[in-house]
């Protein structure tokens, strides 16, 4: 099966045995707890819903399809995942290497939590030179965390080149693949270990449920995160289960229409004469643009660009726009803009933040899948109004 196919068909087959209805989608299975006939073992194979849940495992059998691993484990959010990875497979004493570029909330969950209250050591580093990470490497380092492409800034780290340093450490590599998503960068294929997802952003998309989800294809390392994920508890529910079902099916054709209309908006952007830079790893002029045409079948629909004007026109630009809602999150089919400066990364202080180019006038948009022209109507007259 190619992907589109795996996306609709594993995990949903209709059950036509004798008691199945043929349902062609997965009921939502609500039961907390499941009859027995005999004390001492289950009789349909299922106990008590955090450990075992039709709908979830369905969803679950998706997601390791769509990247193709052997394994998959859905959670109530993309940082549970991460925390369950965490708990799962280091101690304290151990040392992680990690992007600087992370997330923001992946960042405070590893130096705010496991760094402050469990001595998990984490160095950042510029994981678009293999150097800073083979320099970063100590005795006690178990784990490189990627993201790739990151936000806002949109920049990439070679997969298959950290992999392969990785593993002659006997390192393990978790890629989060959030922005990207599978249909155009399968990690475990380019040779990490673990991918992690937020499935509040594509995987779902339609910004309706929020979930995470983590695939892998090692046998030792799934039993340990599955241990965590029934002892720890951070499942998600058989309803969210459910949307991101749903959601996956239609995966593909979206992400080809996010892309279509961010490669149309970036274009559109690089040539306004009130743009100073645009951030998009589909463009030519993206420093990483051979890296990303090698290891991504696509560039996906996040890019940011810088205003040629101050924060107030910042401002100005994306309260004007019709289309696009001004909020957080990503990876729905409706367009959404942000600040950076303002919402997403306004924790970062100033100095910090215009040093690495998160500048005032930096504006973050999540393409959705609306009209290609109506899009760019609407920036059009935003600019007309701002400038
Ligand atoms: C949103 C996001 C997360 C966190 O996921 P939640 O579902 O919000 O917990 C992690 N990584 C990336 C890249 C994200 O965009």
């Amino acid at each position: 099966m190619r992907f589109e196919t795996r996306a609709i068909h594993v995990g949903e087959e209709p059950n036509l045995k004798e008691g199945g209805y043929g349902d062609v989608a997965m009921p939502i299975h609500v039961a907390s707890t499941y009859a027995r006939k005999e004390v001492d073992k289950p009789t349909a194979g299922y106990e008590y819903s955090r450990t075992d849940n039709p709908t979830r495992n369905a969803l679950e059998k998706r997601l390791a399809a769509l990247e193709d691993a052997r394994f998959g484990l859905a959670f109530a959010s993309g940082l549970a995942a991460e925390t369950s990875i965490f708990l799962a497979l280091l101690q304290s004493d151990d040392h992680v290497i990690a992007f600087d570029d992370l997330y923001g909330g992946s960042r405070r969950l590893f130096s705010r939590v496991f760094a402050e209250n469990f001595r998990i050591e984490v160095s950042y580093v510029d994981a678009r030179h293999l150097s800073a990470i083979e320099q970063a490497i100590q005795d006690n380092t178990r784990m490189i965390w990627l993201e790739t492409p990151t936000n806002p800034l949109m920049k990439l780290c070679d997969i298959q080149a950290i992999a392969q340093l990785a593993h002659e450490r006997n390192l393990i590599v978790v890629v989060d693949n959030t922005f990207a998503s599978p249909y155009f960068q399968q990690p475990l294929k380019l040779g990490a270990d673990i991918v992690v997802h937020s499935t509040t952003k594509y995987l779902n998309g339609h910004s309706d449920s929020v979930g995470g989800a983590i695939m892998l294809s090692d046998e030792r390392m799934y039993e340990k995160i599955k241990f965590v994920q029934n002892a720890a508890g951070a499942i998600l529910s058989p309803f969210d289960s459910f949307l991101v079902l749903r959601g996956t099916k239609t995966l593909a054709v979206r992400m080809r229409q996010h892309e279509h209309n961010a490669l149309a908006i970036a274009h559109f952007l690089e040539k306004h004469p009130r743009v100073k830079r645009v951030y998009y790893p589909g463009l030519e002029s993206h420093p990483q643009h051979d890296l990303a045409r090698r290891q991504m079948t696509g560039f996906g629909g996040m890019l940011s660009f810088e205003l040629d004007g101050d924060l107030s026109r910042a401002k100005k630009f994306v309260e004007s726009l019709r289309y696009f809602a001004v909020a957080e999150s990503l990876g729905g089919v409706e367009s959404l803009i942000e600040l950076p400066a303002l919402m997403t990364h306004a924790s970062v202080p100033k100095e910090e933040r215009e040093k690495i180019g998160l500048t005032d006038g930096l504006i973050r948009i999540s393409v959705g899948i609306e009209n290609t022209e109506d899009l760019l109507e609407d920036l059009t007259a935003a600019f007309k109004l701002v400038f």
